[in-house]
């Protein structure tokens, strides 16, 4: 599969062309970052450790999708709004990583979906997908007198809060408690918060160092609590999972697809 990486000089766009180039069913024949960034002209293959690919980097991403099946996009929200619209144009597969999408994006992206394929995850680990239904089960079976609780922590160059990884467990309780988490998250407590509302699901953002990823959701219940975790220590989890899904996609009809849905793990 013909790939191109947008965001190739990123912390996950080199580890996706690494990715990429490892895996014996892909190729990387197209590298993209924004105008004016120090980046263009380099070979995305030397930038991420794997030799030359003979790919250099380009601000052109029409061009670069002309000769490609697939596009990966680690990227920002607005430029994946934009690269969405391109790759649908140019018939792509879009495996989107990018977090911190707003509500319209999200709707603007499921729209682009009835023509295009885009599987889009807040997390592409395997460990972390799993861990969702894990919190979707208990969420289920424990009522609304079990409190839950999600805390993460990240580098101190994440832009973004709470992760999109917090978001997709969020959404995980949600669901199995059978409510919106738009209605019952709360995001942030700071002063005279009054006492905690029942069937509150609440979010702690820890920002700092070099922490690739760590996520615990809290079940605190009258006299005792249960805890699932997930720790990631090496960013090439995300950058594989995003490869598979590419990979999986590629034989799909248009749609707006899960990590759940390539794992398997969709119920
Ligand atoms: P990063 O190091 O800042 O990389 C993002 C790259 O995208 C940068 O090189 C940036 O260029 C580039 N970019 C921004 N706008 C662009 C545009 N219009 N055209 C081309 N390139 C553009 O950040 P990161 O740590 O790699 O993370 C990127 C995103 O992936 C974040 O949203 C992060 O939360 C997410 N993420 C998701 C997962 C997952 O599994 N879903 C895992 C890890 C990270 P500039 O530096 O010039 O702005």
């Amino acid at each position: 599969m013909r790939l191109v990486v947008v965001g190739a000089a990123g912390r996950m766009g080199r580890m996706l062309v690494r990715a990429a180039e490892e895996d014996p069913a892909c190729r990387v024949v197209g590298a993209v970052e924004q105008p004016g960034s120090l980046a263009l002209g380099e070979d995305a293959g030397l930038l991420a450790g794997v030799g030359r690919l003979s790919v250099p980097i380009t601000d052109d991403p029409i061009a670069a999708f002309r000769s490609a099946d697939g596009v990966i996009d680690f990227t920002a929200p607005a430029a994946t709004r934009l690269f969405a619209e391109a790759a649908a144009q140019a018939g792509l597969v879009h495996v989107i990583g990018t977090t911190g999408l707003s509500d319209a994006d999200l709707q603007a992206l499921r729209s682009t979906a009835a023509r295009a394929r885009i599987v889009r995850s807040g997390n592409m680990s395997l460990g972390v997908n799993l861990l969702a239904g894990l919190v979707r089960k208990v969420a289920r079976t424990l009522g609304e007198d079990w409190d839950v609780e999600i805390l993460e922590m990240h580098h101190r160059m994440k832009v973004d809060a709470p992760s999109g990884t917090a978001l997709l467990l969020g959404e995980a309780a949600a669901e199995g408690r059978g409510i919106e988490l738009r209605e019952r998250s709360v995001r942030s407590r700071d002063g005279h918060t009054g006492k905690r509302g029942a069937g509150d699901i609440g979010f702690a953002t820890l920002r700092g160092g070099t922490v690739v990823g760590e996520h615990s959701v809290i079940f605190a219940g009258a006299g005792e609590r249960i805890e699932l975790a997930h720790r990631a220590e090496d960013r090439a989890i995300f950058a594989r999972g995003a490869v598979k899904a590419a990979l999986w996609a590629r034989e799909k009809p248009p749609g707006f697809y899960s990590m759940a849905d390539v794992l398997g793990l969709s119920e």
